[in-house]
């Protein structure tokens, strides 16, 4: 009458000391039910689902899968625990965070051979919960599920979404909301901040197995013998943190917490919090609410990617070179290449968005004028790139294109329209001097998206899930799935939000 469900758990992070986490187990909620199991992810790490029984219902096997992913049942081989680490939240060092509301139930390695960690999010207090109450609401684990999901679609390197199941409890915030558990999935939930950790306690030792551990996991490529290893290894990871922001830049997206606890060492987006996507473009953008003075604004994040590179940096001077002022060098020479690695990065990026096959000195200048005319008439980010897509030929209609201007919060006026004409002349000729003006169409549609979860959208679903209608959230996952097809039925979901749909301010959801 039930369902068997095998985890191949082998658990390296438990394996390391015992002052990298506290064993915890989550405590159990009083009513789950499932809201959603990724089922292809699961295959994808391995899980073997088998019904024991003919008799074996839909229902069964979704209860079962609430009572382990809400934390209630342990399935075989997990070896709970919360993970320990510290962070610069906004600037300001907070020395001991960890894992307050997150329970690690094991990492395996997942049909490819990769290492992945499960995590459940809101699975009840730990030694790391302060005075927090180790659940969360409803409404930030559906937008989790929603934005990494997308994220992943769009094929940004990002943490995954296993399993939604609600809790039949409530959890107080400003008021009183359903709560929920997540199930995340992850390459690892090292943090910057998980270094900072053991380098504040002057742990040394740690540092070092972390970073072993980190190296033999995410960068095996990297030879660990060799004199120079643990500088390949920062550099390899701000390589890919370069390669990951300049993905965040090109598609609209803001993460609002970019604190050095929310920043992997794989590579990987995680902590979908107040993050949003831009729909007006402009640089200056920032929707949470706790970020008064704009510090991880859209336009700060290469920025701000470097600051928690150097934090990571400094604990890891010691392994670069026994003189600190060789160390230093080291990581400062690196440090400067971020820039120049993020800045390429985005550049490779934009050139694709814009159909050409090459990337040409003069293009950096042509994408800043463009940005600064979408800036100057805050035209709407994600569909200006889509329907520029169709205008690739000069005998191309403008005219889809161009009504974006008269959208309502766009700042319209005869010359910006003159001056994007003008832009469009010069990137047509650009493209037919390439030879790229047959092709850029269909390349420019496979690289700028009709779908993104606009806020509104991500809004209105936890809205509609908050009244027990999760027939929103399933369909903004469907649409979400694939965001480079545009589809007739799904027109609507490519649209900016009306007036007042506008969502101006997101939160954190803790
Ligand atoms: P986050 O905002 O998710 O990056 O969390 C920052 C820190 O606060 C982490 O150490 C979390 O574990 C902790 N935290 C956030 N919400 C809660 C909660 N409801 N209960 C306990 N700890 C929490
Ligand atoms: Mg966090």
């Amino acid at each position: 009458m039930s369902i068997s469900l095998h985890i191949p758990f082998s658990n390296a992070y438990a394996a390391l000391p015992d002052r990298f986490y506290a064993r915890v187990l989550p405590t159990p909620v009083k009513n789950p039910a499932l809201i959603r199991f990724n089922s292809a992810l699961a295959q994808e790490l391995g899980i073997e689902l088998n019904a024991d029984s003919a008799c074996s219902t839909d229902n069964n096997s979704d209860n079962q899968l609430a009572q382990i992913f809400s934390g209630n049942e342990i399935p075989d081989n997990a070896a709970p625990l919360a993970m320990a680490y510290s962070g610069h939240q906004f600037g300001q060092l907070n020395p001991q965070l960890g894992d307050g509301r997150a329970i690690l139930l094991g990492d395996l390695l997942d049909i490819q051979g990769q290492r992945r960690d499960i995590q459940l999010k809101g699975s009840g207090r730990t030694p790391f919960s302060r005075s927090g109450d180790g659940r969360s609401p409803l409404g930030p684990v559906l937008r989790e599920y929603i934005l990494c999901e997308a994220m992943h679609a769009l094929g940004v390197p990002t943490t995954r979404a296993l399993a939604a199941v609600s809790s039949g409890e409530w959890v107080i915030r400003d008021g009183r909301e359903p709560g929920a558990v997540f199930t995340r999935v992850a390459a690892s939930h090292i943090r910057v901040g998980t270094f900072q950790y053991f380098a504040l306690r002057r742990d040394g030792e740690a540092v070092k197995q972390l970073a072993d551990h980190v190296m033999a996991r995410h960068y095996p490529h990297i030879n660990s013998n060799d004199d120079d290893a643990y500088r390949h290894l920062f550099e390899a990871i701000c390589r890919k943190q370069a390669e990951l922001i300049a993905q965040w830049m090109q598609i609209g997206f803001i993460h609002g917490v970019m604190n050095t606890d929310n920043m992997t060492v794989s590579g990987e987006a995680i902590d979908y919090g107040p993050c949003a996507f831009m729909d007006a473009y402009h640089p200056e953008t920032v929707f949470s609410s706790i970020d008064r003075n704009g510090r991880y604004a859209y336009q700060n994040q290469p920025a701000i990617g470097q600051w928690n590179l150097a934090r990571l940096a400094e604990t890891l001077l010691p392994l670069f070179n026994d003189d600190e002022k060789i160390a230093v060098e080291k990581a400062t020479a690196i440090l400067q290449d971020f820039a120049l690695w993020q800045q390429q990065a985005w550049l490779e990026h934009m050139r694709e968005k814009l159909g050409f096959s090459a990337l040409k000195n003069s293009d950096q200048a042509l994408i800043e004028n463009l940005l600064a005319l979408l800036a100057e008439g805050r035209i709407d980010y994600t569909l200006f790139f889509r329907r520029l897509s169709d205008c690739s030929q000069p005998d191309n209609e403008r005219q889809a294109l161009l009504e974006l201007l008269n959208l309502p919060e766009c700042r319209s006026s005869a010359t910006l329209l003159q001056n994007i004409n003008n832009w469009l002349d010069d990137w047509q000729q650009q493209l037919i001097q390439r030879g790229d003006s047959d092709s850029a169409g269909q390349r420019m549609l496979n690289k700028n998206p009709a779908f993104i979860p606009r806020n509104h959208r991500v809004a209105e679903a936890i809205a509609a899930a908050e009244e027990g209608d999760f027939s929103v959230f399933e369909q903004l996952l469907q649409v979400l799935a694939e965001p480079y097809s545009s589809k007739a039925e799904y027109a609507d979901y490519e649209q900016p939000p009306k007036p007042d749909e506008k969502v101006l301010r997101t939160f954190c959801g803790t």
